[in-house]
């Protein structure tokens, strides 16, 4: 069955919210997206979007994505004066298997996150059909006879349940601190179930200029923890503006400080002091920023008894994974497209949330195991604790990455999975299972040995 596709809401300015408008605005007559914080001119952090102080890496496959939503994106990040980082050739990279020989795989673009945003949301007002309501929330969903018929609005800063706003389809895409449980509850709907997995990690980060003439044959760094025991790990990637982004991160509330000393003695405290040897006299151009909210969590709304019909969850608001592999992005770019091959699948909008959940849930899976995966090796996270298949999985996942770091295929297969171009069931083909099986890997022991 055809039925109108008049007006469709989406709730949340961040990118799974900017995506799905993207994807709507080619179903709908008109799309309206709803962001609580006001959109500056200019490029400027916003609270709604705190994450985009710390490193954010945007994978291939997500680059790719937004590219094909909008043509040229990349071209234009590249203007603004982004690099590309080559991952490992250009950087030095500890893993808990020793270092990585620098082989040509990946390349990533390093922009800021703030960046990305804008350029999505400069190219998406460019969209004849799509009206932003910034500086507006959504306070709670409008409901008929089983389907959601729109949302209740008010201007940021006022009082009161809001206006009604109706619409033939309603989009979640608030992130984490999404109410949905809350909204259905409200509408009698029964409790969300959800899972929860939380390594208790804590990011602090800063930015720096880098220092002139600063070429050190290398222009990243990732220097993973040693798990179960080492819990510490350190980020420096350039960013547009001639800055470096550098993040730490402390597994199991061994937490950064944000703090000056603090910082420089958590950076000293790496597995190699080489990060720390780069910013000790490097000018920071920002305060030092903190986040904890890193949790992994899964609400389980494909599994829900009863739904309403013609309402979606998206992203971070159904999904979100440990920050630390850099998976978020990249998930809610797949889940754009998701929503775009169902609407084009079947007409009927009362099967559509059936459909996209699972599917987005599907497409979730490798990298939930992926973070889950990792965190499950510290006794700290709470939540969940590694079964007899988690340790087994994580033996191989050591083998493999210690082979990753001196074989480049298995390196390419590797960052594959990392990348989100290949799922994690990859690494058991023949080619990889083969090596794993055979290999001894013997890692390159120091910064200076690295180049294959
Ligand atoms: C510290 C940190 C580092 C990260 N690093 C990476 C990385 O390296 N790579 C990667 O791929 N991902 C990373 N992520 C994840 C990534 O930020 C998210 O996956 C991505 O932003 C998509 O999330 P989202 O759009 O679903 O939700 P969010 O980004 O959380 O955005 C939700 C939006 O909804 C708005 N909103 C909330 N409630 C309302 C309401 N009631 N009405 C209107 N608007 C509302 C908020 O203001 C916000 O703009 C990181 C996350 C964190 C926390």
């Amino acid at each position: 069955m055809t039925q109108p596709r008049e007006h469709a809401v989406v709730i949340g300015g961040s990118l799974m919210g900017l995506l799905s408008a993207r994807i709507l605005a080619d179903h709908f007559s008109r799309v309206t997206l709803i962001e609580r914080d006001r959109f500056a001119e200019t490029l400027e952090s916003r609270p709604g979007l705190g994450q985009a102080r710390h490193l954010h890496v945007l994978w291939s496959r997500g680059l790719e994505i937004a590219e094909q939503l909008f043509p040229g994106l990349e071209d234009e990040l590249r203007a603004a004066d982004v690099p590309e980082v080559r991952v490992p050739a250009d950087m030095l990279w500890l893993t808990s298997a020793g270092w990585r020989r620098r082989f040509a795989s990946a390349r990533l673009l390093t922009f800021s996150r703030d960046l990305l945003d804008w350029t999505v949301r400069a190219r998406l007002a460019k969209t004849q059909n799509l009206r932003v309501l910034a500086g507006h929330e959504v306070t709670g969903l409008l409901a008929d006879a089983g389907a959601v018929t729109g949302v209740e609005v008010r201007e940021r800063g006022t009082t009161g349940s809001g206006e009604p706003l109706t619409a033939d389809l309603v989009v979640d895409a608030t992130g984490r601190s999404s109410k949905t449980p809350a909204w259905l509850e409200r509408l009698g709907y029964p409790a969300v179930r959800q899972t929860l997995i939380d390594p208790l990690l804590g990011y602090a980060s800063r930015t720096y200029a880098i220092p002139s003439g600063f070429d050190p044959g290398w222009k990243a760094l990732y220097l993973q923890a040693d798990p179960p025991h080492g819990t510490r790990t350190g980020a420096l990637f350039p960013q547009e503006g001639g800055r470096w982004i550098v993040s730490l991160f402390g597994v199991g509330e061994d937490y950064p400080p944000n703090e000056d000393e603090g910082f420089l003695e958590f950076a000293k405290s790496l597995r190699s002091p080489v990060l720390y040897e780069a910013i000790r006299d490097a000018e920071p151009l920002t305060s030092i920023v903190s986040y904890r909210r890193t949790a992994n969590l899964r609400r389980h709304y494909e599994r829900m008894p009863a739904w309403p019909r013609r309402f979606l969850v998206a992203g971070d608001a159904l999904c979100a994974f440990n920050p630390l592999y850099g998976q978020g992005m990249t998930v809610a770019a797949k889940s754009a497209l998701t929503l775009d091959a169902c609407l084009r699948a079947d007409g009927d909008l009362d099967r559509l949330a059936r459909r996209f959940h699972r599917k987005v849930i599907k497409n979730a899976t490798g990298p939930w195991l992926v973070a889950t995966g990792e965190d499950l090796r510290y006794d700290t996270t709470r939540g969940a604790a590694a079964g007899v298949r988690t340790r087994i999985l994580n033996r191989y996942v050591d083998r493999v990455q210690s082979l990753a770091n001196v074989d480049p295929r298995v390196c390419d297969r590797f960052i594959d999975v990392l990348a989100l171009t290949a799922p994690p069931q990859s690494l058991f083909l023949p080619e990889v299972l083969w090596r794993a099986a055979t290999a001894r890997p013997r890692p390159p022991t120091g910064p200076d040995d690295l180049v294959p």
